[in-house]
């Protein structure tokens, strides 16, 4: 079982008008993923950089799945033959999107995946860091068992997660902030932001770390990572 709350979020101006988009629904994450957070965000783990390398990892994951089930069901590939991935990097407003093409999540899937601890690397985390009584552990069993998508916490206040499955007819946004214990689930409605299938995730790095949204640093990562990826990964020069 999941524990989850589901709170419907109140908007009044939302609802006063029919033809307005459905309000977010507020969800709490459970326990486990609290206390993941908790120490993702306050953690003084130096070596944050590693958020790429796991998201990198899920996109690539997400496209491997598409691969594998297109090889029976071929239609799955209809919209968007293209299986890649693309990092664009705002420097300006320290934001970093990285977009695939692999098979998205449906609704209930963001709130199983990216809501709960089912995985079994951030599993592992939490058992090692119950049986670690040495609380200045913390930093190195991040690095050692790598805390998944929640990494993404290690340099973002917020994050969006924008996603399309071929299972559902819609495209859902969850949204996290960095020092929140719920999240939110939409359904996008920005038409410049609909796609035919896949993820795009969208970092608002914290002040610090806004460093991250360099095209130059991003390359650089991702060149250290890529070569253990199968799936082209793309990324933009800033316009001089
Ligand atoms: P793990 O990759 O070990 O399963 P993560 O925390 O990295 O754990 O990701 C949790 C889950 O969220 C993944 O198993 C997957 O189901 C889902 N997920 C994360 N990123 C993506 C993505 N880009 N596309 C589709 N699903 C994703
Ligand atoms: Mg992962």
């Amino acid at each position: 079982s999941h524990h989850l709350l589901r709170i419907r979020y109140e908007s009044t101006a939302a609802a006063s008008d029919s033809s307005s988009n459905p309000p977010p629904e507020k969800y709490e994450y459970q326990a486990e993923v609290s206390r993941l957070m908790d120490l993702i965000v306050n953690s003084l783990y130096s070596n944050k950089e590693v958020f790429l390398r796991e998201l990198i990892s899920n996109a690539s994951d997400a496209l491997d799945k598409l691969r594998f089930l297109s090889v029976t069901e071929p239609e799955l590939l209809k919209d968007a033959v293209d299986l890649d991935i693309r990092i664009q990097t705002d420097k300006d407003n320290g934001i970093v999107t990285i977009t695939d093409t692999g098979i998205g999540m449906t609704r209930e899937e963001l709130v199983d995946c990216l809501g709960t601890i089912a995985q079994s690397g951030t599993a592992k985390f939490l058992k090692a860091l119950k049986e670690s009584k040495d609380s200045g552990g913390d930093s190195n069993l991040i690095g050692q068992f790598g805390v998944g998508f929640y990494s993404a916490f290690l340099v973002s206040e917020r994050v969006e997660v924008s996603t399309k499955s071929p299972k559902s007819d819609k495209q859902y946004v969850w949204e996290g902030e960095a020092n929140s214990s719920s999240y939110t689930i939409r359904e996008e409605t920005d038409p410049a932001k609909l796609v035919p299938r896949g993820t795009r995730l969208t970092l608002y790095l914290k002040r610090d770390d806004k460093g991250f949204a360099h095209p130059e640093r991003v390359q650089k990562l991702v060149k250290n990572y890529s070569q253990f990826v199968s799936f082209p990964i793309y990324t933009w020069q800033e316009k001089g």
